[in-house]
């Protein structure tokens, strides 16, 4: 039987620890999640019914400060789904530099098959349901697939009736009116482009006009080719779900984008020949964006990737066994752990600037973004020279290493305390 996802995101963990000696207790906290809530949703329907929803919330690791991770509605959410997305988020927080554990939860449910009303519903139940278990020192989730900012809303506003004050720290995403970080919409693909940026001449980029491929033309990818093109690179190739958009000259991404607006997808544009998502893959590019789903480069097509270096602004977008093969064929990848935290990062200055009730402008908050993505690039790259590994090894070490040092605080203060109490 093969892994399951969660299984699959531990292995990470075991190859980390090859290199990097964790204390005991580290190794054993990080190996099964904190806790793990499931809790039954009930939602009174448009037509009077009572219908009940399984939701999850799972704090992996609370080391380095409160929980924090997202929220996904989805059918196929499972808790083993969930456990893994909290694993990669502790390391994501840690790696990032960020006073933050990892969480994340989610409820089994098709959004689209709800009316707005039940939608309201379901997030206030679910809310009502861990409100015990979150918090702004606990556990501080976020939007994640198809959950938004007006969602985000209906559960700051239900949570703080729950609690009786206003407690905007409680979740991040929400809208500008409601605490939202100015700078937050585009976070994610910003923050990959300053590691890009940080770590060319590393990655053996050459200098001038580099050519770039994305897969996944939502927030993620199309806000990553707008900011690349600003910068000067060409943006030669994106998809979406229905296929994707090829011109070895260039596409304009604004027009892009536009278009997809206006069709709902990239399909027909003039201007552009029609690629398959694998052939995009396959694309002789400088860089490779796979900025849609987990694991679209497996063993199956991991070695037909020509690409000068990865960026996965996905999570997971590379399994296991494609990772080898990739590793193997010596093209560098700037490993999701690392080329996407931009998006917590900013939901971490969204926490501090509502905490503070004090906000920042566009500016600032890239600025700060632009410091952090540099400083923890740079630390991985340090590590994958000194360790001689794969930049996705690197960025778990530089997370082990981090969580190892708030344990074993923890571990020295009980020695200490032993020396006196006899
Ligand atoms: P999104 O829903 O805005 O966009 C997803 C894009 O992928 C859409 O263009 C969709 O058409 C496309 N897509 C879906 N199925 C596809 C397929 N089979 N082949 C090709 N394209 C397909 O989502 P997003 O927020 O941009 O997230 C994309 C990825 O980035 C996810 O893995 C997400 O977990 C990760 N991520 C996003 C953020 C963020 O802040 N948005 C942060 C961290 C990680």
């Amino acid at each position: 039987m093969s892994d399951t996802i969660f299984e699959q995101a531990r292995k990470r963990l075991d190859d980390t620890l090859k290199y990097y000696k964790a204390d005991p207790e580290t190794i054993a906290r990080l190996s099964k999640p904190k806790a793990i809530h499931q809790v039954s949703v009930p939602v009174r329907m448009d037509n009077g019914t009572l219908k009940i929803f399984d939701g999850f919330r799972v704090q992996y690791n609370d080391a380095l400060g409160p929980a924090k991770g997202g929220i996904r509605y989805h059918p196929n959410v499972s808790l083993d789904e969930v456990k893994a997305l909290s694993f990669w988020m502790t390391f994501k927080c840690a790696a990032a530099g960020l006073p933050y554990g990892g969480g994340k939860g989610g409820i089994i449910v098709n959004p689209k098959e709800l009316s707005l009303a039940e939608l309201e519903r379901l997030s206030r139940s679910y809310i009502a349901a861990i409100a015990d278990v979150i918090g702004p020192d606990q556990d501080i989730p976020a939007p994640d697939v198809y959950t938004n900012s007006m969602i985000m809303a209906w559960m700051v506003d239900e949570y703080s009736k729950i609690k009786r004050s206003w407690q905007p720290a409680m979740i991040t995403g929400k809208p500008i009116a409601l605490g939202g970080s100015l700078g937050r919409d585009d976070a994610t693909a910003r923050g990959g482009f300053y590691s890009l940026q940080n770590l060319r001449t590393n990655l053996g980029l050459k200098s001038g006009e580099l050519t770039v491929a994305i897969q996944g033309f939502g927030n993620a990818g199309y806000h990553f080719a707008r900011i690349a093109s600003e910068a000067g690179y060409k943006i030669v190739a994106v998809s979406d779900s229905s296929g994707g958009i090829h011109n070895p000259s260039g596409l304009d991404s604004a027009k892009t984008f536009q278009y997809k607006e206006q069709s709902g997808s990239l399909k027909g544009m003039k201007g552009a020949d029609a690629i398959s998502n694998e052939d995009l893959l396959a694309l002789q590019v400088d860089v490779l964006v796979p900025a849609a789903l987990e694991n679209v480069i497996t063993k199956k097509n991991a070695s037909k990737v020509r690409a000068k270096c990865i960026v996965e602004l996905a999570n997971g977008p590379i399994d296991n066994e494609g990772d080898a093969i990739i590793d193997e064929n010596s093209i560098p990848v700037l490993p999701d752990i690392l080329a996407n935290a931009g998006g917590v990062t900013v939901s971490y200055f969204e926490w501090v600037q509502n905490r503070m009730g004090y906000y920042w402008s566009v500016s600032e908050v890239q600025e700060k973004l632009k410091i952090s993505m540099e400083k923890s690039s740079s630390t991985v790259f340090q590590l994958s020279k000194e360790h001689k590994t794969s930049l996705r090894t690197a960025a778990y070490i530089s997370a082990v290493k981090r969580i190892d040092e708030a344990v074993r605080c923890l571990g020295t203060e009980k020695q200490f305390v032993k020396q006196f109490v006899k």
